[in-house]
């Protein structure tokens, strides 16, 4: 029998096994679990060069896994300012001053991720709150959807006046009684200030940006992520930029957090060549789980339709005070869905298609499970977002093994607006985890930052409440455990990439990928899993995280 290189023990281990099975200690040899169990059979297995690890009645869970993340983005806000989780304006302005106070003087300050109904104020923020921290930068911090904020500074540089008219599709937000522009700038409105700003990464975008530049802000936002507990994330939606700074900091031994790549497929036709796609598919022999532990191929990224909160979902119903006037743009020809579905699922891929109302959920659904039956292949298909199945959407993905990839760390970040944009009844059964479970559906929970913040344990808190940040809650009739929400983080997660023979549990033989938690999980009350933070992370047998003077 193997000796271990490092136990843990005298903790609440939550293996997430098949049985959940909870046990107090854990044994690793190098990058491997190699035993769970009492700590009585644990200890017994330690020599004197082992090391051991108290864990102090604290939980052991295995490493999450954010199985829909945009991490180059990320590092993109991490770089400049990311306002996701700012509770307040009053606290986005002492960020903004904060991040302002290491900028040489002229130097353009961009930001993004805000939205309102966090901020305890309700509210958009305005020039004149920015003002006072930036009388010399320009200031533009984008909201989540086609809206930003700019300061007074960054007005003047780009001439915007109270006489400046609107443009073409865009608004220039003014004073109801001094008609002064706000500093909030609609849609189209928004080139006014991004066209005198250069590209480039340091300006806050990644059109321009190079390989190297798109290597960096991944490696700072895996920095982040570990912080969390995060040890393996899948990049939804790459091109070939993006494979390549991702291959390059594999083959330099710094890619910090294991990664599945999602390469960008119909639906986002604006950045990709389709003959080359189709043809990568088709000819080139490559297919989803190409790779290694480290940096693998998942599936191919389609998308149906576009957000909730932008409405343009495409759904039967209505929302609050009604839809955009004609019909939603789709982003793709569903004429042609199941036969690109079934094409990539014949060649070995498995697709991943983001649906956000209940039509296109129902399209998407289709077309994977058509094809699972002409080909009972084991792909592993992601219906992403999927906040509105139907009875027949919810039999069909049990029976294909289709897989919910959602994310409740929408519930935390936006369900605060909802009473303004969804009926009651769209509120209480807005991404049913409850249902989702109870029919037998695989749901791999995720965060999609940087829509929402990548802090797991808020995605865990809204899962179990159903609250949102400022604390409106969508009924209880969809909320599941903390337990179970710990498995859709993990295990589920890992099924999803195909990793799961490797991955996502604490069970011997996987890979030492662990995060030691700040508390007992088990009990901790709903209200107080928002405050988990994590005291270290372990990936492949390393440290790759340690909180200061964690113990
Ligand atoms: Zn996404």
């Amino acid at each position: 029998m193997l000796t271990p290189s490092m136990i843990f023990h005298n903790g609440c281990v939550h293996t997430v096994d098949l049985h959940d099975t909870i046990v107090e200690a854990l044994a690793i040899s190098n990058n491997r679990i190699i035993a769970t169990g009492t700590n009585e059979a644990i200890t017994a297995m330690a020599a004197d060069d082992t090391q051991r690890i108290d864990l102090g009645g604290r939980s052991l869970i295995p490493g999450i896994l954010d199985t829909h993340a945009h991490a180059v983005e990320v590092g993109l806000f991490l770089k400049s300012l990311f306002c996701n989780g700012i509770p307040s304006i009053k606290d986005l302005v002492d960020a903004v001053a904060e991040k302002i106070a290491v900028l040489p003087k002229g130097a353009w300050l961009q930001g993004g991720c805000w939205i309102e109904t966090q901020f305890s104020e309700n509210r958009m923020p305005t020039r004149w709150d920015l003002d006072p921290v930036s009388p010399d930068h320009p200031v533009v911090i984008e909201r989540i959807f086609s809206t930003c904020v700019a300061n007074s500074c960054a007005l003047h540089m780009a001439g915007i006046t109270r006489n400046t008219p609107d443009p073409v599709g865009g608004t220039i937000e003014r004073d109801s009684k001094t008609g002064e522009p706000t500093g909030i700038l609609h849609r189209s409105a928004k080139a006014l200030v991004r066209n005198i700003m250069s590209t480039g990464t340091d300006t806050g975008s990644l059109a321009g940006s190079s390989v190297a530049e798109i290597r960096a802000l991944a490696q700072t936002a895996m920095q982040a992520f570990v912080a969390y507990g995060i040890t393996g994330t899948l990049e939804a939606g790459v091109g070939p930029d993006m494979c390549r700074a991702y291959h390059d900091m594999h083959r330099s031994g710094d890619l910090l957090v294991r990664t599945s790549l999602m390469p960008n497929w119909y639906g986002f036709t604006i950045t990709q060549n389709m003959a080359q796609m189709d043809r990568l598919i088709g000819e080139m022999g490559f297919y989803t789980g190409f790779g290694d532990e480290w940096l693998r191929l998942s599936g191919l990224k389609m998308a149906i339709d576009g957000g909730l909160t932008s409405k343009t979902a495409l759904k039967s119903w209505p929302y609050l005070g009604g839809d955009p006037p004609g019909p939603v743009p789709l982003r793709l020809d569903l004429e042609k869905l199941d036969s690109w579905v079934k094409s990539a699922h014949d060649a070995g891929w498995s697709v991943g298609i983001h649906v956000m109302g209940d039509i296109a959920i129902e399209k998407a659904v289709n077309a994977m499970y058509q094809a699972h039956v002409a080909n009972p292949a084991n792909r592993r298909h992601q219906v992403i977002h999927a906040y509105y199945p139907s009875a027949d959407s919810l039999a069909k993905m049990k029976q294909a093994k289709l897989v919910a990839a959602v994310q409740p760390a929408f519930i935390y970040g936006e369900a605060d607006g909802y009473p303004n944009l969804l009926p009651e009844d769209k509120q209480e059964c807005f991404l049913p985890l409850r249902t989702y479970l109870d029919a037998g559906v695989i749901v791999a929970s995720s965060s999609d930052t940087p829509s929402a913040h990548f802090n797991p344990f808020w995605g865990m808190y809204a899962a179990v409440t159903r609250k949102g940040m400022q604390g409106h809650q969508l009924g209880t009739r969809e909320a599941i455990t903390a337990i179970e929400m710990l498995r859709t983080m993990t295990i589920n997660g890992a099924y999803m990439t195909e990793d799961d023979h490797f991955k996502g549990s604490l069970e011997p033989g996987k890979a030492a990928d662990l995060v030691m938690l700040d508390r007992n999980l088990n009990e901790t009350p709903d209200e107080s899993l928002k405050d988990i933070t994590v005291e270290k992370t372990m990936i492949d047998g390393k440290f790759v995280y340690e909180k200061i003077g964690s113990t």
